[in-house]
């Protein structure tokens, strides 16, 4: 989903060329943004209306209705420009309702009564003033919440119903709904696109991360520069591979130095941006991991059934196997039933030192 689209344009005044350009194209997403009235017939229009087009010369732009009003401008008949701004504050009015009601059911017809409105009509002002429909702007309130929660330092199941989330798999669903890639774009292993790759010494050896414009898409240790550019071509095989710049692309060279510094002198974990790729259930396991605490530690089990996926442990397992971004996803906080290390993609040696690192850590602060 993606709330800014229409709310940018909202929430910023377009350049007059821009609005001529939105009036001529009857572009609806400005709809609510101007009016435009029209000087040889006295009458203003919302950008998408479909009556005939006025001469550039003869048009007026009106930033809200009560201008073109006291303007004296009529409003159209076919637009109804005047119910808009009517509309728009209503749905201002049900997206506050929503916030403050995040964590109870509401329901469109419950809503629609509220905005006197019907149910699909409600939802179609509500997508066209927001980008969103009412449901997916809940669900973003509520993940809003979730992840204030998360900061003030309640655990992530407290986090979960203090937010008003019925269970984890709820959150997780939505988490990686927003955040996530589909499997499908997955599978097409990153057709065309640019990463950018940093290596460096670090003190587990050799480590190479790569990003994508989105974020941190690849972390991980191995012998050599060679092998771990093998393994990295071998995860992305469509992509297009630069070595970092820093003046293109994301900041890799700082990035890594701060992860090295992580796992070397135990500086904070950095909070770098992460472009997780996989599928449904793999990214609900790393999503989960990234919000396993420093020093803290869980077995297979106890993720899948923190995941809702009780019976999944073995999936659990090869998800946390198949972590591309070491460390950043500290899918190496998992350890057997049996408090055996289990096992470690990058080796159970790095796996020892890391949580180590961690329990010291922990224990002097
Ligand atoms: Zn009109």
């Amino acid at each position: 989903m993606n709330p800014q689209s229409n709310r940018q344009c909202r929430h910023r005044v377009p350049s007059s060329d821009e609005m001529l350009e939105a009036i001529s194209s009857r572009d609806g997403s400005y709809d609510g943004a101007f009016f435009y009235g029209v000087v040889t017939t006295g009458v203003f229009c919302k950008p998408s209306c479909s009556s005939r087009p006025a001469k550039p010369e003869n048009i007026r732009i009106f930033l809200d209705l009560e201008s073109a009003i006291n303007a004296d401008f009529r409003a159209c008949k076919r637009c109804r420009p005047e119910c808009l701004e009517r509309e728009l504050e209503r749905m201002v009015e049900v997206a506050r309702h929503i916030e403050t009601h995040a964590d109870d059911r509401l329901t469109l017809a419950d809503l629609s009564k509220m905005a006197n409105l019907s149910p699909s009509r409600l939802q179609k002002a509500f997508k066209s003033a927001f980008g969103v429909t009412p449901k997916e702007y809940q669900d973003a309130s509520r993940l809003e919440r979730y992840k204030n929660a998360l900061k003030k330092g309640e655990t992530v199941t407290e986090a979960i119903y203090s937010s008003g989330y019925s269970s984890p798999s709820r959150v997780y669903g939505e988490v990686s709904r927003t955040m996530g890639m589909t499997p499908a774009a997955y599978r097409e292993g990153g057709t065309k696109e640019q990463i950018f790759y940093a290596f460096c010494d670090s003190t587990l050896g050799p480590l190479l991360m790569a990003a994508t414009q989105r974020g941190v898409c690849f972390a991980q240790f191995g012998e050599s520069l060679e092998e771990l550019l093998g393994q990295m071509k071998a995860e992305f095989p469509k992509a297009k591979f630069s070595e970092s710049t820093c003046t293109a692309g994301p900041d890799l060279d700082r990035w890594i130095q701060a992860l090295d510094e992580h796992v070397g002198s135990h500086a904070p974990r950095p909070d770098l941006p992460l472009d997780l790729r996989g599928t449904a259930f793999q990214l609900k396991v790393w999503r989960f991991l990234l919000s396993v605490k420093e020093g803290d530690v869980l077995s297979y089990g106890e993720l899948a059934k923190e995941i809702d996926e009780p019976k999944a442990f073995r999936a659990v397992a090869s998800a946390c196997g198949a972590n591309r971004i070491g460390v950043l996803i500290p899918c190496h906080r998992v350890l057997r039933g049996n408090g055996d290390l289990g096992g470690y993609r990058w080796g159970l040696d790095r796996k020892r030192v890391l949580l180590d690192g961690e329990r010291a850590n922990r224990a002097t602060k």
